[in-house]
């Protein structure tokens, strides 16, 4: 199974947006950009909505029928590792195989002194074409990278191993990720993780490193925008420099966990991988789950009632839902509107306030990433949940779409 060139991953925690998540994909198609859409759900969000892996399949299933899409579709087991990844298995056929927590695991004299076999002649002046300066390589960074990454990468060929042996190895694509983490890998470390990734046989076809500055869920990009562009370049050219002197898969690729909303660093990704004609895969987190809520708001009624109520849940209960998104979201709770505020607002007020639009007067990203992570309270709604989203299907549907089309496909691909 060989990944094509853009992929975009599409997280949907409620499984109900299929159709119109899709819908952007074959308007990109429409106006000459090919992707491939990527349905991802991690376990964590399984859990936490107790949904199945194979419920995602269904939707993505049922979406493609309907729409009558007729080019390749994944089902990603997003973030999965040994424990978690069985329960994916006949579902998915693409795995991420997320080692973050395996940095700096322990690793034998042995294996150190193997890596350092395979590693060495690059010691001294490492050029990779295209970048200006050559890199300065010691024994001793090759050392502290061995220490620091291989016991992730070994972990990761156990995982790879596993699916393999279950799926059979052409069944499915493989994506190594290390980007939960604080620290972010550099251009040269990401050059020896993938010199690993070959030595334990893992065919990756897409890698999400740890990228410079802050990938905050459902808002934009924080951090040193020249130092991302100089990373992501180089990143680029290493990845190109890896396939040709590693044999790596020829379409390799940069995965990058965005978070979603990433409109700042959109343009920079899009410019650079044109530049060097390679592939991207952007992942997006669950922001369609925003678009409900924003859906909901603006159909008026009951529904936007539901909206303010969710919202007034969440911000009971921040600690609790912030709590295992803390190191990816940033919400200063003085600034939070209450919830007696909140339910004198109109629809209008109510999705301005939630909707991405930079400089819009009402915006609000505390709000914003507050309702994100408070999927779990429409979770707990179950049913009553639901169903309002399928009554109000056209207007939430309109929403999904162009959130994906015109706020992120169009601003990556320039359209
Ligand atoms: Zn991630």
């Amino acid at each position: 199974m060989v990944l094509e060139k853009y992929s975009f991953g599409i997280g949907d925690r409620f499984a109900q947006q299929g159709e119109a998540q899709l819908n952007a994909i074959i308007k990109a198609k429409d106006n000459g950009i090919d992707i491939v859409p990527v349905w991802n759900k991690s376990n964590r969000e399984h859990q936490i909505i107790n949904s199945s892996p194979e419920d995602t399949r269904i939707e993505a299933d049922a979406a493609v029928l309907k729409l009558n899409w007729k080019d390749p579709y994944y089902v990603d087991a997003d973030h999965i590792n040994l424990r978690t990844v069985d329960s994916f298995l006949d579902h998915s056929n693409f795995f991420t195989l997320d080692v973050a927590d395996y940095i700096g695991a322990a690793v034998s004299g042995k294996e150190i002194d193997t890596f350092l076999g395979i590693s060495s002649p690059y010691i001294g002046s490492l050029e990779i074409p295209g970048i200006q300066d050559p890199f300065r390589i010691t024994r001793e960074d090759l050392v502290r990278i061995a220490k620091t990454f291989l016991g992730a990468v070994r972990e990761a060929a156990a995982i790879y191993n596993h699916i393999a042996s279950n799926k059979g190895a052409d069944n499915f694509i493989a994506e190594v990720s290390m980007d939960e983490v604080e620290n972010p890998q550099t251009p040269v470390e990401l050059f020896f993780i993938l010199l690993m990734i070959k030595h334990y046989g893992i065919p990756a076809q897409t890698i999400a490193p740890k990228f410079t500055g802050r990938f905050n869920k459902g808002v934009d990009y924080a951090g040193n925008v020249d130092q991302f562009k100089k990373e992501f370049e180089q990143d680029l050219l290493v990845i190109e420099h890896a396939i040709n002197s590693f044999g790596l898969p020829g379409n390799l690729k940069l995965s990058v966990h965005s978070g979603s909303d990433k409109f700042t660093i959109y343009p920079i990704m899009g410019e650079l991988i044109l530049k060097y004609d390679k592939g991207i895969h952007v992942k997006t987190a669950g922001t369609t789950w925003l678009e409900e809520v924003i859906g909901l708001a603006l159909a008026g009624g009951d529904a936007l009632q539901m909206a303010r109520i969710i919202y007034s849940n969440a911000y009971g209960r921040q600690e609790e839902l912030c709590g295992p998104y803390f190191t990816v979201i940033n919400i200063d709770p003085e600034t939070l509107p209450s919830p007696t505020e909140v339910s004198e607002w109109d629809g209008e007020k109510f999705a301005n306030t939630l909707r991405h639009i930079p400089g819009h007067p009402d915006y609000h990203p505390g709000f914003r990433q507050l309702i994100h992570v408070g999927y779990k309270v429409a979770a707990e709604m179950e049913d009553e949940f639901l169903t309002m989203v399928r009554q109000n299907s056209v207007v939430v549907g309109e929403q999904v779409m162009t959130n994906i089309y015109d706020r992120h496909i169009r601003r990556l691909f320039d359209i």
